[in-house]
């Protein structure tokens, strides 16, 4: 006899305590099975937990809006306690640099007026007022230390930036899975840890629930794909890829881990960076440390791996790209001679929007291709999700009339074609980390 749910969840990530929680909340017996032995410590543990809300696209901005609510208000979001404590939002505020790649940020401000999110404009000198420790020299466009010009000396000034207050971050990534975990469980969610799936089995056109590794069986109609960068093995074990157009691969990543200037607490007075024209994104880090990741210029190649063997190390090429950049911005960067920092993957999509949907097979769900910015909006997911499947279910036919998703805290509403597999690549996306 195998074991019965209602709900399987594969992943125990960010997203898919957030979707195990609103399943059982609506009264779904779930279960989230990861290969792992806790909650969170796939990519999602090495996630930089920003929250911000610049996105190339309207609906990118608009669900952010709506995730960063959840964060403000943890605790009432969990309505429990957890024993480790909670995860804590840290509101910085974010500096976003106009360059060309990002239009001068025209749309992004159009996007950001529309949804009512306060951003305010900064010449190069308001900039310098804000941050003292910035060189304001344009760099554009983002070179590697190899290339001969990134040793060029800047005559030019950048062509300014905007501020949004709202950003921030969330320090302690795992932590937050955790704490969404406790808050499942108390509505009856249940999770399988070192539990790894190696099988989805089918009746017909209709999933039948997971094998494990080891054999065991794990019977459920109702299937969601929630595996981060290894999303696509899942999808191939379902069988449903072909009838994607736009899929997802494990891209690597490295994040540079930094002291800050001694005479300054960038910990209590820094920022978010979001810094085109250098190609890196900053935030300030515990223990006075300044975290960096790349932003994907043109020049950083990008590297798809295989999710289960890849390079965990640090590589000297990449850290001195990140940290060099970061030291043109931040000229009193001290450069330590040990690398420092993490390398995980994303689970990138082909235009860097994810993918929450339905697919051909009856049953099977996915929310997957998060491309490294969904850490943020992974308490709506949990819901959309949620109302997606209910949804499908009954019988609604979502891939003829995509649902519409109403946010509840901004009071917009977003079209899950958006987020089809069947799409057409986005044109207005970033085709980077911006999303
Ligand atoms: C370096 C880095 C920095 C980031 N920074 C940010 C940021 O600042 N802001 C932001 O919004 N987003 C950020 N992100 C993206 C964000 O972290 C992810 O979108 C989010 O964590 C994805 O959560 P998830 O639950 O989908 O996936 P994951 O956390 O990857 O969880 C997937 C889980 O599935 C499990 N699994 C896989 N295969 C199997 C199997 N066969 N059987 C059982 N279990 C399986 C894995 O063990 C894993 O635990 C960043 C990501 C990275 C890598």
């Amino acid at each position: 006899m195998s074991e019965k749910y209602d709900a399987i969840i594969i992943g125990a990530g960010i997203i898919g305590c957030c979707i195990g929680f609103e399943m059982a909340k609506k009264g779904y017996k779930s279960l989230n099975v990861d290969k792992l032995p806790t909650a969170g410590e796939g990519s999602t543990v090495n996630s930089c937990g920003i929250i911000r809300t610049h996105y190339s696209t309207w609906d990118g901005a608009a669900i952010a809006y709506e995730g960063s609510f959840y964060w403000k208000d943890w605790e009432n979001y969990l309505g429990v306690e957890d024993e480790s404590g909670l995860a804590k939002y840290i509101n910085t505020g974010c500096l976003v640099f106009k360059t060309e790649r990002n239009n001068y940020l025209k749309h992004v401000c159009e996007n950001l007026n529309d949804l009512g999110i306060e951003w305010e404009e900064l010449t190069p000198d308001q900039i310098r007022k804000k941050m003292p420790l910035f060189d304001v020299h344009k760099f554009w466009p983002p070179r590697r230390p190899e290339d001969p010009k990134f040793w060029d000396e800047s005559t030019e000034q950048i062509d300014g930036a905007i501020f949004t207050p709202l950003a921030g971050y969330v320090t302690d990534p795992q932590l937050s899975c955790h704490n969404v975990q406790r808050a499942a469980e108390a509505h009856g969610a249940e999770f399988r840890f070192n539990a790894e799936v190696v099988d989805v089995r089918k009746d017909g056109n209709r999933v039948k629930g997971i094998t494990l590794k080891g054999g065991e069986e794990i019977d459920a109609p109702i299937l969601v794909n929630v595996a981060g960068p290894h999303s696509f093995i899942i999808n191939r074990m379902a069988g449903v890829e072909e009838d994607m157009n736009i899929k997802t691969r494990a891209l690597r990543q490295e994040v540079c881990h930094v002291p800050s200037p001694e005479e300054f607490d960038y910990e209590k007075d820094g920022f978010i960076a979001s810094d085109g024209d250098i190609g890196c994104y900053s935030r300030p880090e515990v223990g006075n440390h300044i975290l960096i990741g790349s932003e994907d210029p043109d020049c950083d190649e990008l590297e798809y791996v295989d999710p289960d063997n890849f390079n965990r190390d640090l590589t000297d090429a990449q850290w001195k790209a990140q940290v060099y950049r970061m030291a043109k911005r931040l000229p009193s960067l001290p450069i330590p001679s040990k690398m420092q920092g993490v390398v995980d993957l994303y689970d990138a999509s082909d235009d860097w929007i994810p993918i929450y949907d339905k697919s051909k097979l009856d049953g099977y769900y996915m929310a997957i291709g998060t491309s490294g910015n969904q850490y943020k909006n992974a308490p709506v997911v949990g819901k959309l999700m949620t109302e997606l499947i209910v949804k499908c279910e009954a019988g609604y036919d979502h891939d003829a009339d995509p649902f519409k998703y109403k946010l509840e805290n901004i009071g917009r509403t977003i079209n899950l074609s958006f987020y089809s597999r069947k799409r057409e690549i986005n044109p207005e996306s970033s085709f980077s980390v911006i999303g």
